[in-house]
């Protein structure tokens, strides 16, 4: 008998049909002698619509606040699971994330998980029960309801297959698996039968939204066997597993795009130690994550200094460099929320000479402009204008040989 952590994403619970489907499947699975957690997402376009609806109601929301809108999303549909499972015959209770013993730090609408504590869900599973969770939510050390943050239903199922000890942890979603690119926007894209880690968490990091990249490497630390998959075929997907240092690696595995970031360019500062330090603290202390930096070679020993950081953390950022603007000398900051980032992913990058050199000709032969560049061991990202990421991946999902026939 296994345990089987299942995690349904918002598409897969987006209606009453889809909801009784899911319960279907997971008596299936129980049927098969399988013990089963079910982790739900809010259904739909739940969170956005309630993101939308506190926007009109007020122009300032407490973090505290959005999270308690927020988490009625999962609450809903984890009522609404476990009611459907009732009418084909599973016994099932559900639980907030509170319940289920997801113990967080204090940081509203992005908390990190400190402690699991499942009693209840294997009190429940030792009943005989099918334990439904709403996903994307603990609570705090302050006995506040935190979220996660967007995506984190899936760190919910990969840290509550963590703790059950589970034998595997399914997410199941609108696409068949992990793609050599967003099927949405490549539609040559293929299905990967398996992802390393690594690739994984490059491509979740770097715009592949299939799985949050907490959720990759949570289950990474806790050996957690990953399989992301389709609940409209219920086909098996892609695994994500540990290297095989056996096998050989495809230079580039997918193509990633992101449209979700801003550039921030703080212009004219004193090339003198200390000034980045300055910048990058204040940023930090404002709880601003930056991604890609670019600092430009001085001219008469000034220079400017770009990086990118969250739309939605943009007008945060941009009043943090006001404020060290005057102490670190810097003539002005400016920024850019049409930019985009496409991004090539790929272990057997490490040792095939050429691989940058074919991801810039295929942009410059499609007249597409680079701004900034950045990498790691198996990862390249450009930066360009955001009207011209969805045709740089497909002319690099096309020159990297990865189009489906
Ligand atoms: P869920 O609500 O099930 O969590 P998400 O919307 O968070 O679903 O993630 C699934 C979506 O991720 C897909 O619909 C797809 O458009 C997008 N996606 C982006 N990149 C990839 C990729 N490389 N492979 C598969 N899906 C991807
Ligand atoms: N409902 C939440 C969101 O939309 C969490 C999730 O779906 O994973 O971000
Ligand atoms: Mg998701």
């Amino acid at each position: 008998m296994a345990l089987i952590v299942q995690k349904f994403g918002g598409t897969s619970v987006g209606d009453a049909e889809r909801i009784r489907a899911v319960a279907n499947h997971v008596a299936r699975t129980r049927a098969g002698g399988n013990e089963v957690v079910v982790v739900v997402s809010a259904m739909g376009k739940f969170t956005d619509d309630l993101v939308h609806l506190a926007e009109d109601v007020s122009p300032s929301r407490t973090a505290r606040e959005m999270d308690m809108l927020l988490t009625a999303g999962e609450r809903i549909s984890m009522a609404l699971v476990s009611m459907a499972l009732g009418a084909v015959g599973v016994e099932s209770a559900s639980f907030t994330g509170s319940q289920a013993g997801i113990i967080t730090d204090t940081s509203h609408t992005r908390a990190k998980i400190l402690e699991m504590r499942p009693d209840r869900i294997r009190e429940a599973l030792d009943d005989g029960l099918v334990p439904v969770v709403a996903g994307f939510q603990g609570v705090s050390t302050e006995r506040d309801i935190t979220t996660l943050g967007r995506g984190g239903s899936d760190v919910t199922a990969v840290a509550l297959a963590a703790a059950l000890k589970a034998d595997v942890c399914e997410i199941y979603t609108d696409v068949a698996g992990v793609f050599s690119a967003d099927p949405r926007v490549v539609s040559k894209a293929r299905r990967l039968d398996k992802v390393s880690f690594d690739e994984m968490m490059e491509i979740a990091a770097t715009g592949g939204r299939v799985l949050m990249l907490r959720s990759v490497e949570f289950a990474r630390r806790h050996h957690v066997p990953l399989h992301v998959r389709s609940s409209f075929t219920w086909e098996p997907g892609t695994w994500i597993v540990e290297e095989d240092p056996t096998m050989e690696e495809a230079i580039v595995s997918a193509i990633t795009d992101d449209t979700s970031e801003a550039k921030i360019t703080v212009a004219g500062v004193p090339d003198r130690p200390g000034v980045a330090a300055t910048l990058f603290r204040e940023l930090a202390n404002h709880g601003i994550n930056v991604d890609m930096i670019v600092q430009n070679t001085s001219a008469h020993n000034v220079t400017d200094i770009s990086f990118t950081v969250a739309k939605t953390e943009l007008d945060a950022a941009i009043v943090a460099c006001e404020k060290v603007q005057k102490d670190i000398g810097a003539a002005t900051v400016t920024s850019d929320d049409n930019i985009g980032r496409v991004t090539i992913v790929g272990a057997g990058m490490k040792s095939s000479p050429g691989v940058t050199a074919l991801m810039f000709e295929t942009l410059y032969n499609n007249d597409i402009n680079i701004e900034m560049i950045s990498t790691s061991s198996i990862r390249i990202s450009c930066v360009l204008r955001a009207d011209r990421v969805a045709d740089a991946v497909r002319h690099l999902h096309h020159a990297f040989g990865l189009d489906a026939e």
